[in-house]
């Protein structure tokens, strides 16, 4: 830029408080969509689980890992998604605010400028906002416990949400009366009432709403075509395999060790 004498005005700067997030730890940014009970009701989600939300949200983490670097991870569920940076990272020095507003910002751009694509029919009627907050885990252990925290919280919900929408939209209770069955009943009484009164075995609902989505880079290999013209030699295609890294979606148990022995390059040691 161009260089500017000082003003008078520049010591404000010195109000600014360090926000540097400790060194060696994962940064976890958690997106939660704001008020999503009403705007989901708004926009006529379909409960309990709308999977044109479902895939917009993933669409906008996509969008957030594509264009924000070093997030080696991301987990998503109804109107939050987590995005874990790297320990190793030190993009933007590693300061709190601007991880966390490029999270937020991206993903809220990117909500909206994909609304279209996935509802085709529901206009958005209002501009959504989430909310962002960092955390940071020293450990490979603390990390996967943070995963494993929002993937059950993921399940213990859907499992609730299954349950009560289905008394209000298959037993045709009120939702009044939906809350007040449902009131005191552990995990075994819902799967229980799903089972006897509606002949539905939870354990078979579909893996992307029991487990939520976590999304990984992985490596394709990409064959292109190119065409090349040798001096004095006529124009012909040749073959250009390259691999390119990319975005891969699971909707499997990340609790157990299975997925991260599977995938061993998401963590650093
Ligand atoms: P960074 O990501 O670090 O903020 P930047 O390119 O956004 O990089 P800024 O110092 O924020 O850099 O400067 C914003 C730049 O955007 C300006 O220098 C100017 O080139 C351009 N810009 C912003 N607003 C306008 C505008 N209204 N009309 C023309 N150019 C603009
Ligand atoms: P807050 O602003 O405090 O986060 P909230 O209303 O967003 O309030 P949450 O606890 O974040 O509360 O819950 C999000 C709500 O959004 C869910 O309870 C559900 O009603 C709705 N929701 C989110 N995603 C979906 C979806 N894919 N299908 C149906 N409903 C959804
Ligand atoms: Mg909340
Ligand atoms: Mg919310
Ligand atoms: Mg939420
Ligand atoms: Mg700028």
């Amino acid at each position: 830029g161009v260089a500017m004498a000082k003003s008078k005005f520049e010591y404000v700067r010195s109000f600014e408080t360090d926000d540097t997030c400790l060194r060696n730890c994962y940064i976890v940014v958690r997106l939660d969509g704001r008020n999503f009970h009403k705007f989901s009701e708004q926009h006529g989600f379909v409960k309990p689980n709308d999977e044109r939300a479902l895939a917009l949200m993933r669409r906008s983490a996509g969008c957030v890992m594509e264009q924000l670097d070093d997030v080696c991870v991301a987990y998503g569920q109804s109107d939050e998604f987590s995005f874990v940076f790297k320990r190793s990272t030190n993009w933007f020095k590693r300061r709190a605010s601007k991880l966390m507003t490029h999270v937020a910002s991206q993903f809220s751009s990117s909500f909206v400028f994909f609304w279209g694509e996935y509802f085709t029919h529901q206009p958005l009627l209002y501009p959504p906002s989430f909310d962002g907050r960092v955390v940071l885990y020293p450990s490979n252990r603390n990390l996967r416990d943070y995963l494993s925290w929002r993937q059950a919280d993921c399940h213990i919900n859907n499992q609730y949400n299954t349950v009560f929408w289905t008394l209000v939209q298959k037993g045709g209770l009120s939702t009044t009366q939906a809350e007040e069955r449902l009131k005191g009943t552990v995990a075994a009484d819902k799967n229980e009432i799903l089972f006897s009164e509606f002949n539905i075995n939870y354990n078979a609902e579909p893996q992307l709403y029991r487990k939520g989505s976590t999304l990984i880079w992985d490596t394709a290999e990409e064959v292109t075509t190119k065409k090349v013209k040798p001096a004095n030699q006529s124009e012909r295609e040749v073959h250009v395999t390259r691999t390119r890294k990319k975005i891969t979606t699971h909707h499997c148990d990340i609790i157990g060790s299975q997925f991260w022995e599977e995938h061993p390059d998401i963590l650093e040691s």
